[in-house]
């Protein structure tokens, strides 16, 4: 089996080289587009996490602003906490009183003025005035939160209208010695707060900033709007706490529009935090075009080596094709269309060593044409051929295994391989042919043959000169018996049939 696949490739090695060389291209286009593939993922997973960062620095930057100032004012709100308990309080005049409770009151541009609310909700003390006008808070949300629970502490209002600004409250319980509910203290921060902080970043338009109390009500988003502010995604399944632990990020959709970003959460720990967002198609852009320009390279250069190979392997093609014409013709009797000599006597080679290797038998037939010299002397040499064309046949026609080898031995002889086949089969198929050439030669066209059978086993160190000399000589001998018949060699060493 083997020997038979060497002898194949040993034969066409032109089709061996243009399937190697269609092979090696592909496996070198894919091993390299692999490559490229590779890179380029790594160059994107790069391209993301300095996005991430860069967000990440971002929110958090944003979120210690934000944390600082309320802070800030909290400091504020408990100093009123803390000085309504002061029993002088409510002797003191209004101005000192003033003075005493907003004297480290913070005063920045966008914090509203502390007011100071008594336990049924009435204003009892303005920072910006001595004499407020009365009103009424005990409907308020951040007012009912402290009245109902004494441990609240800092209390961060939804968005809301506060004296006539958009802001977030700040609040805190004011309780006697007891615990007992004394009132609450309210500050504002305004939303020009957060406009002017946001106006300060360079931020491209898609790119958004959403401030969320831990109960994730959106505190502020830009682009600024008013139907989300104050909106709260507690039952939004796009963004789930998982998404957003701190310091945490994820890709897709946000709570409010449809674009694909990545989000990073800022790692702060005051009440409120912030996300920062950037479109993922802004995030990949730059990537985006190097992978298409390097893809566009990779693609065009696989093109040209796979067309090449192509290209090549029907050039090899064409010389296989070539190569195996020549060959036929190198191996080919012209006449008679057999394998030459020259063939035969490779194929009897390679059988031979085979059958010694497999212990098996090689028959050989020599068949010869009859008084061929008479015949050509009496209707000339082209009718000879003729009729050495017409034995040609005969013999094709009976000898039908693949392995079978019929050949123009010389002039007027052929001589015919049956490997693997005993003298008595060998004898039949010899005898076929030779009916064969009889009935065609019937009318008078033609000439009868002669068959020198020989089969036999091969042993180590024997040549097949003795299987061509035992058939040379049953062929002689078929001759000398009158010929126009079939005659096996009778050496002791050959398988003998009667
Ligand atoms: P025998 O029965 O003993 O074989 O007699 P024969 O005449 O066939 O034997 P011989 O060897 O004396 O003659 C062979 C003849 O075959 C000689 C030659 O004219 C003829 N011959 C050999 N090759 C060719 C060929 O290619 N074409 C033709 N037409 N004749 C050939
Ligand atoms: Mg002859
Ligand atoms: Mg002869």
């Amino acid at each position: 089996m083997l020997s038979g696949w060497r002898e194949a490739t040993a034969r066409r090695p032109w089709r061996m080289s243009a399937k190697l060389l269609i092979i090696t291209s592909v496996v070198t286009v894919i091993g390299f587009s692999a490559i490229c593939v590779n890179v380029m993922l790594d160059m994107r997973r790069g391209e993301e996490a300095l996005a991430r960062q860069t967000l990440e620095n971002l929110a958090t930057s944003i979120d210690a602003d934000i944390s600082r100032n309320i802070d800030i004012y909290d400091l504020s709100l408990k100093a009123v906490v803390n000085n309504m308990l002061l029993p002088e309080i409510a002797t003191v005049s209004k101005p000192i009183r003033q003075l005493i409770l907003f004297d480290h009151a913070t005063t920045a541009r966008h914090f509203g003025a502390i007011q100071v609310f008594d336990a049924d909700g009435r204003l009892s003390i303005d920072a910006s005035t001595l004499d407020p006008q009365p009103e009424n808070r005990a409907d308020e949300e951040y007012f009912r939160v402290h009245r109902d629970n004494p441990d609240v502490g800092l209390f961060i209002s939804r968005p809301m209208l506060f004296r006539s600004a958009f802001s977030i409250v700040l609040s805190r319980r004011i309780s006697d010695s007891d615990g007992g509910f004394m009132g609450v203290v309210a500050g504002s921060i305004r939303y020009t707060y957060f406009h002017e902080l946001f106006e300060r970043l360079s931020l491209a338009t898609e790119d958004t900033i959403t401030v969320l109390k831990r109960d994730r009500t959106i505190m502020m988003r830009r682009p600024f709007d008013l139907d989300i502010v104050g909106k709260n995604l507690g039952t939004q399944q796009d963004w789930k706490p998982e998404n957003l632990k701190a310091g945490g990020s994820y890709a897709g959709k946000g709570p409010v529009d449809v674009t694909p970003r990545l989000y990073v959460r800022s790692s702060g720990a005051g009440p409120l935090f912030v996300v920062a967002g950037k479109p993922l198609s802004a995030v990949f852009a730059l990537w985006q075009r190097e992978a298409l320009r390097i893809g566009a390279v990779v693609l065009v250069l696989s093109l040209f080596v796979l067309g090449s190979a192509i290209v090549l392997a029907r050039e090899i093609g064409r010389r296989a094709d070539a190569e195996s014409k020549l060959e036929e013709m190198a191996t080919t009797d012209a006449l008679t269309g057999l394998r030459n000599r020259r063939k035969f006597d490779q194929v009897i080679d390679m059988e031979w060593r085979r059958a010694m290797r497999q212990k098996t038998q090689v028959a050989l037939l020599m068949i010869d044409a009859d008084h061929f010299k008479a015949y050509n002397d009496t209707f000339g040499h082209q009718a000879g051929d003729q009729v050495l064309v017409g034995i040609a046949i005969c013999i094709s026609d009976s000898v039908r295994r693949a392995s079978d080898c019929a050949a123009r031995y010389g002039g007027e002889e052929f001589a015919v391989l049956l490997p693997n086949t005993s003298a008595a089969d060998a004898f039949k198929i010899a005898e076929t042919i030779r009916a064969k050439v009889l009935g065609w030669s019937d009318g008078g066209a033609g000439s009868t043959v002669s068959c020198g059978v020989a089969s036999l086993a091969p042993t180590a160190g024997m040549d097949w000169a003795v299987l061509v000399a035992a058939a040379d000589k049953a062929l002689y001998a078929a001759k000398a018996g009158g010929r126009n018949q079939s005659v096996v060699a009778s050496l002791p060493q050959l398988s003998l049939v009667a």
